[in-house]
């Protein structure tokens, strides 16, 4: 299958979503935090002399993290449901239970992970209502300052007079230079604590071993800087699940070794030890796109001659990109392979290990590869575009093509709510977000092809969207685990 190289704009977008995931936390963290360090009462924080003397300061202080929450702020619009899979691996359409087509990110989330979170004490004050109203809906700096101006004028002198009064935005925040990067690390055990008072009591109590997983992914930030954010990422499997930072950096580049990830590690180890409360800690998996698996696992970068991660086959250049033509009798790594592998290398090149080599992970299975980017993203993009720009044998006409987007569009009507976007037309096709080609290749692509694509090109691309269709549904993966290998090949 060829590794396709991953469109950056759809990148940049996932990333902003992450970020944006890590941010509100940070955010929700933060202020917690310093409620908690100066508590003060609704009168104390309506009383308009604390916050003119912070205004003061405000103007002057700008960190480079708020500096990255401002740059982001603006790039709206992402589903539910394709974000997550990063981080959750989600299957399928109907685990975000709600629609918002055109919504923006802020809603969409809210629609899919919000729960106990609603039920939660109204707000003391209308100052204490703008922090999480603001923080909730990820209000931009600029809008907030906007409407605390109005409401100023308009009978609330008490409000502070910008945002980062408002939220209570850490003035200095304490950053370790590692990997080349700034590091802001939090402490995991704390942080799981915290995040699970989001649950109900009932729910946690139940409950003897709590499932985890790891993202790790550099996210730029700005279009029109290098500077990246390396944040690693942890999910709470309970229901709805909980995504939080454990660890954030911020550098000019990708990090120059691994040693940011050495606290996290730490932290886990300690808690796979010792446990949280009772409650054993295992994990799930560490999802990862290729480039970024790639580092963590110290293996060699796509491009690369060996870099499959599952099997040992050799890679083939074939008309510009690295192919792995072979399906058959491939050599699979395991985990003891893969950890000799390793400790070889070590040995012989003095190649520093992998830290996920210190936990008790299958370091084949438990990372697993995103199909995000490998099917959606990856082949049913690579098909469309062949289908009406690539080789003649294979080209639809201009005739087709417009047919086929004609259906589609005719469709848009029958597109229950639950899907995050309506069908658009192949034109388009640059545009698609990654649960566009999705919905494509599970749902409508069969539909609107039918009696347009030859029958050849058709059953090939059935091949591969029943395959799909029964891969992702967790129990049919499994009972027709050999029929899909069938039809992939
Ligand atoms: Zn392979």
């Amino acid at each position: 299958m060829v590794i396709s190289s991953m469109d950056a704009k759809s990148r940049r977008q996932r990333y902003t979503r992450q970020w944006k995931c890590a941010r509100r936390s940070l955010a929700e963290r933060s202020i917690r935090e310093r409620l908690k360090c100066n508590p003060k009462t609704p009168q104390q924080l309506q009383d308009p002399n604390n916050f003119t003397e912070r205004n003061h300061h405000d103007r002057n202080i700008r960190s480079a993290f708020e500096c990255g929450e401002i740059g982001v702020s603006g790039v709206s619009d992402e589903t539910c449901s394709s974000g997550k899979e990063s981080v959750e691996h989600r299957t399928s359409e109907e685990n975000c239970n709600s629609g918002h087509e055109g919504g923006s990110y802020a809603v969409s989330e809210e629609n899919c992970s919000s729960g106990p979170e609603d039920v939660e004490m109204p707000p003391a004050s209308l100052t204490m209502f703008l922090q999480e109203w603001s923080m909730k809906h990820l209000i931009p700096h600029n809008a907030i300052d906007d409407l605390l101006r109005g409401l100023k004028h308009h009978g609330h002198p008490e409000l502070p007079l910008t945002a980062r009064t408002l939220l209570r935005t850490p003035r200095q925040i304490e950053t370790v230079k590692m990997s080349g990067m700034e590091c802001v690390h939090f402490n995991l055990r704390e942080s799981l604590i915290e995040q699970l008072k989001h649950y109900p009591k009932e729910m946690t109590e139940q409950i003897g071993t709590l499932e985890i997983s790891f993202n790790i992914d550099g996210l730029p930030i700005f279009k029109s800087s290098r500077v990246h954010l390396w944040p690693i990422l942890c999910a709470i499997h309970l229901t709805p699940t909980r995504v939080f930072p454990v660890t954030l950096t911020l550098g000019p580049s990708k990090p120059t070794n691994l040693d940011f990830i050495e606290k996290a590690i730490g932290d886990i180890q300690e808690l796979i030890e010792n446990g949280l409360e009772g409650k054993q800690i295992t994990i799930r998996c560490v999802v990862c796109d290729a480039p970024a698996r790639a580092m963590v696992k110290r293996i060699k970068q796509y491009s690369g001659d060996y870099v499959c991660d599952k099997c040992t086959q050799k890679g083939r250049w074939i008309s510009g990109r690295v192919t792995y033509p072979q399906v058959d009798n491939l050599i699979l790594h395991t985990n003891e392979t893969y950890r000799a592998e390793m400790a070889r290398r070590q040995q012989i090149d003095d190649i520093p290990m992998s830290p996920f080599l210190r936990l008790p992970l299958d370091m084949i299975d438990q990372f697993p590869i995103d199909y995000m980017h490998q099917a959606c993203l990856g082949v049913m993009k690579k098909l469309i575009t062949e289908w009406i720009r690539g080789d003649r044998k294979v080209r639809m006409s201009a005739g087709q093509t417009q047919a086929v987007s004609q259906r589609l569009l005719s469709l848009k009507a029958a597109i229950p709510s639950c899907f995050p976007r309506k069908p658009r037309a192949l034109e388009d096709m640059d545009r698609w977000k990654p649960t566009e080609l999705r919905q494509f290749a599970v749902y409508t692509g069969k539909i609107v092809l039918k009696g347009i694509l030859s029958d050849q090109l058709y059953d090939h691309f059935m091949g591969f969207s029943v395959a799909l269709s029964l891969l992702l549904s967790p129990s049919l993966a499994v009972d027709y685990n050999s029929y899909t290998s069938e039809l992939m090949n």
